[in-house]
C-alpha cells in the first residue's frame, strides 16, 4: 500500500462545492439547466475559476473555453496530468453528471494543498467546454478541438436554436481564451463520472473500473418523398415520407435487437417532417440515428446492415432514402497502466468493483486517442441520468473520489 493511501479528500467540502453548484441554473424540479455558454454556465465557470485561483492554480482558457487550472509540481520536465470532466448540462439535467468529476479534481488539490503534499507531475483539472450538446451540436466539442479532432471554425459556427453561434456565445460570456492548449503538452487524464447507467447501483458495487467505451455511430438520415392531398391521392401514387420513416425506424430498431445480447443498441431519437401540415402528404424527413456496440468492428457491421438493407426500404415506402453526415467516437480500451492505477488503488482501499465500458460518450474519449487515460465511475441512483431527479449519496461517490486522488497522485509521483 502507497504510503499516501491514508490521504482522504474532504469528502463534505466536496458536497458544499457540488451543492454550490446545484444553485446555478436550479430548474422547479431541482435539477440544473446549465446549458453551454449560458448566462448560467458562465456565472459556474467563474466560481470554479475563483475556486481554483484561491487554491493556488493557475488558470488558462483555449479558444474553445477549455478552463485549464493548473498545481504546480516540483519536476519543471513533468508534464501535467489532467483531471476534469464538464460544468454545463443537459437542458433537464442532473446536479452530478460531468459536475462531479470537475469539482472532485478540484478537491484534489485542495486536499494536497492541505497535506502540504507536492506533486513530481503538476495536476491540471479541467473544465470542457459543451460536452453535453444540449445547446451546440456535436456534443464533446471541447475535447474534439483540444485534439484537434475538430477544428476552431467548425466549431464557432455551431448554431442553437435560436441562431446564436457558438462563436458568439463565447465572446458574449468572456470565455474565447487566448491560450493554446494541446493534449501534446500533457502527461495523461483521469476522468470521474457518474455511472448514468444502473450496473453498480443494482449490484451495490463501490467503484465502476472503465476500461474502455462502447463503439459509436451517429448519422444523419433524409429520406424525400412528394408532397400532394391526403384525401383525393390514391394510395398506389403515394411518397409518403413518414412512411419512409416508419420503415427506417423499424429496421433500425430491429438491428439494436438482433445484437442486444452482446450489447449492441440502435436508435432512432429525432425526427423532423416537412411540410408537416394538416391535409398534406409530407415529402421530406430529417431523422437522427445512434447505434453502439461494445466492439467496434459490430457497429461498423450493424450500420453495414442498416445500409444494405435502403433498397427495399425504398421499394416498400416509394421513397427515396439516404444516410447523410455522421460522427463516430469511442470503440477503444483506455491506456493500460492507467485503468491499472485505478484498479490497483481500489483493491488498496477494499472496495468492490466492477470493470465495465462506457457506454455514454465522455470527453475522456476524444483525449484517450492522444494521451493515457482512464475513467471511475461513482454508483448513481437507479442508473437515472440527464434528468432533474439524477441523484447520488456522498457515500456513493466517496469511494470513487478517493481512488480518483490516489490514482492521481500515483501517476502524477511515478519516477
Ligand atoms: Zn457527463
Amino acid at each position: 500500500m502507497s504510503r499516501q493511501t491514508n490521504i482522504r479528500p474532504d469528502i463534505s467540502r466536496l458536497w458544499s462545492t457540488l451543492m454550490r453548484s446545484a444553485e446555478i441554473g436550479t430548474t422547479p424540479k431541482g435539477g440544473l439547466k446549465r446549458l453551454a455558454l449560458s448566462d448560467e454556465d458562465a456565472i459556474m465557470r467563474q466560481q470554479f475559476i475563483d475556486w481554483c485561483e484561491q487554491a493556488g492554480c493557475t488558470i488558462r482558457i483555449d479558444p474553445i473555453g477549455n478552463i485549464f487550472a493548473e498545481r504546480a509540481g516540483t519536476d519543471s520536465d513533468a508534464k501535467p496530468i489532467l483531471v476534469g470532466s464538464h460544468l454545463d448540462t443537459q437542458a433537464r439535467g442532473g446536479r452530478f453528471d460531468g459536475i462531479l468529476g470537475v469539482l472532485a479534481g478540484l478537491e484534489i488539490v485542495r486536499t494536497l494543498n492541505d497535506h502540504n503534499l507536492a506533486t513530481r507531475h503538476p495536476i491540471t483539472v479541467v473544465n470542457w467546454t459543451n460536452e453535453e450538446g444540449a445547446r451546440f451540436e456535436p456534443p464533446m466539442i471541447g475535447s474534439a478541438v483540444f485534439t484537434k479532432q475538430k477544428s476552431p471554425d467548425f466549431a464557432y459556427s455551431r448554431l442553437d436554436k435560436d441562431g446564436i453561434s457558438l462563436g458568439e456565445a463565447l465572446r458574449k460570456t468572456g470565455f474565447k481564451g487566448e491560450e493554446i492548449v494541446s493534449a501534446d503538452q500533457f502527461d495523461s487524464l483521469f476522468e470521474l463520472h457518474i455511472e448514468q447507467g444502473p450496473r453498480l447501483d443494482d449490484a451495490k458495487l463501490q467503484v465502476g473500473v472503465v476500461t474502455g467505451a462502447f463503439g459509436v455511430r451517429g448519422f444523419v438520415i433524409e429520406i424525400f418523398g412528394e408532397t400532394g392531398h391526403v384525401g383525393p391521392t390514391p394510395m398506389p401514387a403515394r411518397r409518403n415520407a413518414l412512411v419512409g420513416a416508419a420503415h427506417v425506424t423499424l429496421a433500425i430498431d430491429a438491428i439494436g435487437w438482433a445484437h442486444h445480447e452482446t450489447g449492441g443498441k440502435s436508435t432512432t431519437m429525432r425526427i423532423r417532417a416537412e411540410p408537416n401540415l394538416l391535409g398534406a402528404l409530407p415529402d421530406y424527413v430529417e431523422m437522427t440515428c445512434d447505434m453502439r456496440h461494445p466492439e467496434e468492428a459490430v457497429v461498423i457491421d450493424m450500420l453495414g446492415a442498416f445500409k444494405t438493407q435502403i433498397p427495399e426500404l425504398e421499394a416498400r415506402s416509394r421513397c427515396r432514402i439516404v444516410v447523410k453526415e455522421g460522427w463516430s467516437y469511442g470503440g477503444m480500451r483506455f491506456d493500460a497502466e492507467c485503468v491499472d492505477l485505478v484498479r490497483t488503488s481500489a483493491k488498496d482501499f477494499g472496495y468492490s468493483t466492477l470493470e465495465l465500458l462506457t457506454e455514454a460518450g465522455h470527453d475522456a474519449m476524444h483525449v484517450a486517442d492522444y494521451l493515457p487515460t482512464a475513467m471511475i465511475f461513482t454508483p448513481c441512483e437507479g442508473g437515472l441520468s440527464h434528468n432533474e431527479a439524477e441523484n447520488v449519496t456522498l457515500a456513493d461517490i466517496e469511494p470513487g473520489v478517493n481512488v480518483l486522488l490516489q490514482a492521481v497522485l500515483r501517476r502524477a509521483n511515478r519516477v
